[in-house]
């Protein structure tokens, strides 16, 4: 450390599987360009995620996680079938990481429906469906369970609504099925109209899960931050990042009481896997929220611009978005631009 620099803050690193190990190194390299004071602690093992949260906390990546307290994280797989649960599902729980963040902005220079897109999505990240809790009824019938507490949608509504008032948004909206399911979806409106109470400067809506997809994909502009429950706000999330250009595009953040998290939304891209054209711009811009969590806004502003101006100029942009530049020559492009 020189005179005047701030100290180095550690971060677990997660390079993950398919094109995360391709998208972190772009990032680490800018981030590390940008003059970001971080001491990256590399796990490269998939972490081992136990039902029992005693048995999660003894693997080593956890553990990282849980000393550093924050995380970079590149895209994980998950086997489908029988007897493998999420490992991303799984982290989150075991780390409490009961808020899901993405903010869904708009890039200049990408070609889309829609000229402004800013919406924030709030997603609940610990229960609902994603439980985990199925079984065989009988063969033949199978049973899954939606699991909707008091406590994990009061807590979601006050993070979603602590949000809006800090950063001045004007909305919130809570996407709902409780036409249906009457008692869970129920029970999640319940609590946030509760909440919604003590804010009476934000304004407070609610809409019915499907009918919101219809008029995101027709007039997103009238959302500003939507508040979901697990699934709902799984599938919203894609479709938000598809009003903006791709998954390739947009950040994400889980975020506890003691530990964050933050990752591309975007999964490990297969197809694409090893080839060198993974566009870097999702975990890029979830690095900047990294840095605004950890007190280096001023190194999270730089890196912001450096990619608007990049997809301002357009020239240098990965296949994704319309371009023909690698993974490398755009990661070179947003350094060059960095000011
Ligand atoms: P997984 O099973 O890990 O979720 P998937 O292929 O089902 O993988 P994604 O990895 O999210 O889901 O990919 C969906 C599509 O978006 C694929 O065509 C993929 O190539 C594309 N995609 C995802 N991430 C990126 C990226 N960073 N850059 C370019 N294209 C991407």
């Amino acid at each position: 450390m020189t005179a005047g620099q701030a100290p180095k803050v550690p971060v677990t690193l997660i390079p993950g599987d398919g094109v995360g190990p391709e998208v972190t190194a772009a990032t680490v390299r800018l981030l590390d360009s940008a003059g970001a004071q971080i001491e990256w602690r590399e796990q490269k093992a998939q972490p081992v995620v136990g039902r029992r949260k005693e048995d999660s906390q003894a693997d080593p990546v956890i553990r990282s996680i849980l000393e550093t307290r924050v995380g970079l994280k590149g895209p994980l797989t998950t086997p489908i079938g029988m007897g493998h649960q999420s490992i991303n599902v799984a982290l989150r729980r075991a780390l409490d990481l009961y808020a899901n963040f993405r903010p869904v902005k708009k890039l200049p220079g990408v070609r889309t429906p829609f000229d402004a897109v800013d919406l924030i999505i709030v997603r609940e990240n610990t229960e609902d469906l994603y439980a985990g809790l199925e079984h065989i009824v009988v063969p033949g019938v199978v049973e899954s369970l939606k699991i909707i507490t008091e406590r994990a949608s009061t807590r979601i509504a006050r993070f979603a609504f602590d949000y809006a008032r800090r950063f001045r948004r004007k909305k919130v909206t809570a996407v709902h099925k409780a036409n249906i399911m009457k008692l869970s979806d129920g029970l999640f409106l319940e609590c946030i109209r509760s909440v919604a109470k003590d804010y009476p400067e934000i304004d407070y809506q609610e809409v019915i899960v499907d009918n919101c997809c219809l008029q995101l994909v027709m007039r997103p502009g009238q959302f500003d931050v939507l508040l979901l429950e697990n699934l709902y706000g799984d599938i919203v999330s894609d479709l938000g990042a598809g009003l903006v250009g791709g998954l390739g595009l947009v950040p994400g953040a889980n975020l506890g009481e003691q530990c964050a998290l933050f990752e591309a939304v975007h999964g490990t891209a297969p197809d694409i896997a090893g080839r060198g054209v993974a566009n870097p711009t999702a975990l890029m811009r979830s690095a900047a929220l990294m840095l605004r969590h950890i007190g280096q806004a001023s190194v999270a502003d730089r890196i912001e611009a450096a990619l608007y101006h990049v997809y301002s100029e357009a020239r240098h942009l990965t296949p994704d978005v319309g371009g023909t530049a690698s993974t490398e020559e755009f990661t070179a492009a947003v350094i060059e631009a960095l000011c």
